[in-house]
């Protein structure tokens, strides 16, 4: 393996994850939980009020009416509870769905027994803002709509510019999935008009799972009290709390937070959101032209390709067994993700994480090698998986 790449690489022997989160975290981020912290002393005080400022730094331009709510528990738990302290009881919540996360947000929505519109566009295929225009304009009672930044099912990259536009020209509010996007992909106020994102700490920000956070207006914290139906996920109760005490309401899991704050200044160094964009794009572009280069074919046209994740068609060839690649390209340190689709088979390789264009390179030389030993010819897709590629590009 090639050592080239100035990264904070993780320990030898350690694989990396192409994985969407958990991810490979830097040696710094993993060395900063050696420590444990009070709860309650103001050292760690300082430490939330610090991971909530810097958040909202990310936000850019417009962050000030923003305020920052970080909860405990994986990235679904901070949807969740962004939904239940947001959305309304006796008004329609529009899901634009194109894959499991929208999926999963209708899901919520029905636990919690709030009225939906869903937009169901299948596997992989973009919500357009035509779309959602028509959609508000035939329905007065819809009041918010929620749409996934990039849905890290397909690797898509929704056009969440022309979503905004036109949930802002209806005048309704805007909920953001960016759980996989922020940090890496902008996200301005002063650019787009929304009243809510949530993300996680081990997506683009690259720290390690435990808690997600809402970056919200201020107006609609305020406007949430009472709204939640649960106690433990309640973003106003939460955010009360924090303002109130500079403390979590329940346990906080304070190693993650140290290793959130190390990501953090991680970020900062890489050149913010810009930087971390960058590499990730570079990470996408290598990865790309060199599976496409050894026969395999992306699931999207390279206008929707994310520079988060990207799924690849399995090769149509008889040899090919995807538990067997998987396998071997462990055995060479690369964990990759099993794809989501319904129609044809597929596998995800993830571009985030501590990895740079060297370890890309790394990765489609370990596949070329694997699909040798395995005796694979050809690494083209069926030709149905075409077909299906054909459909998205019309
Ligand atoms: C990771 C992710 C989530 C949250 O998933 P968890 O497994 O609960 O962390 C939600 N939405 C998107 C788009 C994601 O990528």
């Amino acid at each position: 393996m090639t050592t080239k790449d100035a990264l904070d690489r993780p320990k030898l022997g350690e694989p990396f994850l192409l994985t969407p989160g958990p991810l490979t975290t830097s040696a710094a981020v993993k060395e900063a939980m050696l420590r444990d912290w009070g709860s309650w002393d103001g050292d760690f005080r300082a430490m939330t009020a610090s991971l909530r400022a810097s958040l909202l730094e990310l936000l850019g331009e417009g962050a000030d009416a923003f305020d920052c709510v970080p909860m405990q528990g994986s990235g679904t738990f901070a949807v969740e509870a962004m939904l239940a302290s947001f959305t309304r009881k006796d008004k329609k919540t529009l899901i634009l769905s194109n894959g499991a996360y929208g999926k999963r947000a209708a899901e919520t929505m029905a636990y919690l027994g709030r009225p939906v519109e869903l937009l169901d566009k299948g596997d992989y295929l973009p919500p357009r803002g035509d779309e959602v225009a028509a959609l508000l304009a035939a329905d007065p009672e819809i009041s918010h709509v929620v749409a996934v930044h990039c849905e890290t099912s397909s690797g898509i990259l929704n056009p969440i510019r022309e979503i905004s536009d036109a949930v802002a020209a209806a005048g309704r509010t805007l909920l953001i999935d960016s759980m996989s996007a922020f940090g890496a992909v902008p996200l301005e106020p002063s650019e787009l008009a929304f009243d809510a994102i949530v993300s996680s700490a081990n997506k683009c920000i690259e720290g390690v799972p435990g808690f997600g956070f809402v970056l919200a207006r201020k107006s609609a914290l305020e406007a949430a009290k009472g709204n939640s139906h649960s106690l433990s996920l309640d973003i106003h109760a939460q955010w009360a709390h924090l303002e109130k005490s500079g403390q979590w309401r329940f346990t906080p899991p304070t190693h993650v937070v140290a290793a959130f704050l190390e990501a953090l200044k991680g970020h900062q160094q890489e050149g913010g959101v810009a930087g971390r964009g960058a590499r990730y794009t570079q990470n996408r572009d290598v990865l790309v032209a060199g599976m496409r280069k050894l026969g395999f074919e992306t699931l999207l046209d390279s206008r929707w390709l994310s520079p988060i994740i990207v799924t690849f068609f399995c090769p149509a060839d008889p040899a090919f067994a995807f538990p067997e690649f998987y396998d071997r390209m462990k055995t060479r340190g690369f964990i990759l993700y099993p794809g989501k689709l319904t129609v044809v088979e597929s596998f995800r390789v993830g571009c985030i994480g501590q990895m740079d264009e060297h370890i890309m390179r790394d990765v489609v030389a370990a596949a070329r090698d694997v699909l040798t030993e395995m005796g694979v010819e050809s690494a083209a897709p069926p030709a149905e998986a075409l077909v299906e590629r054909a459909r998205l590009a019309a």
